[in-house]
């Protein structure tokens, strides 16, 4: 018999594995999770569970007042990080946390990062750093909301990243481009002053992007 949210389940471990192979996240670090709108139900990844090792079953399946509907295993700890998110952005259908090294350089030092490269547009005119929570917290869910207003990522002071999107796909494509982009600022920061885009031309590659690629 299929498992409850069984196509969600098998994307998560996917991405979870990638989230290694391409060091976007160490260890355990770092979670994901998609929307299931027409159950009303999210599938997230279990807390503290090696990536390579992770099953189907493995995976949780929550409501979104966080109880559990299926799965033996403990949810990721960031299950409150990925619920408010849910609940105040209708757009979101899929949210990656991740501990990607530059992120988390920034997010340590306090820092926004900056247009600078186009390349941060699915995540929005700039990322900026949250106020700092303790892991796991709803201080930190909260701050990471707040820091999300009109944009699809955000630094997590002295933590990490966190990005979103409609599916798991786009969510994790931004948060490689957010990690890019943050890779950029500190090695151009280690050398001199970058050149920050301005407005008007992140305004005019956000209507580029509406239309890039294959439709
Ligand atoms: P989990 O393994 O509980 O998902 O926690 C990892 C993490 O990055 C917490 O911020
Ligand atoms: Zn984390």
């Amino acid at each position: 018999m299929a498992l409850l949210l069984d196509h969600e389940r098998r994307l998560i471990c996917r991405f979870g594995r990638k989230l290694v192979e391409e060091r976007m996240t160490r260890g355990t670090s770092g979670n994901l999770s998609i929307r299931n709108r027409r159950l009303g139900l999210l599938a997230i990844s279990p807390s503290g569970l090696d990536y390579r090792a992770t099953k189907p079953a493995d995976i949780v399946v929550v409501d979104f007042d966080g109880q559990v509907h299926d799965g033996t295993r403990k949810p990721s700890s960031e299950l409150a990080l990925h619920l408010i998110l849910y609940q105040h952005r209708d757009d979101i259908g899929a949210v990656v946390h991740t501990h990607s090294t530059f992120s988390t350089v920034l997010s340590c030092l306090g820092w926004d990062l900056p247009a600078i490269h186009y390349m941060l547009t699915p995540a929005g005119e700039s990322v900026r750093c949250s106020r700092y929570a303790t892991f796991g917290s709803t201080a930190l869910a909260e701050n990471a909301l707040e820091a999300m207003t009109d944009r699809n990522a955000a630094l997590l002071a002295n933590h990490g990243l966190v990005a979103a999107g409609p599916d798991l796909d786009t969510a994790y494509a931004t948060a490689c481009e957010t990690e890019f982009c943050a890779e950029l600022y500190w090695r151009s920061k280690c050398v001199g002053q970058p050149n920050i885009l301005d407005h008007a031309e992140m305004a005019k590659m956000t209507a580029l992007f509406s239309s890039y690629g294959q439709k």
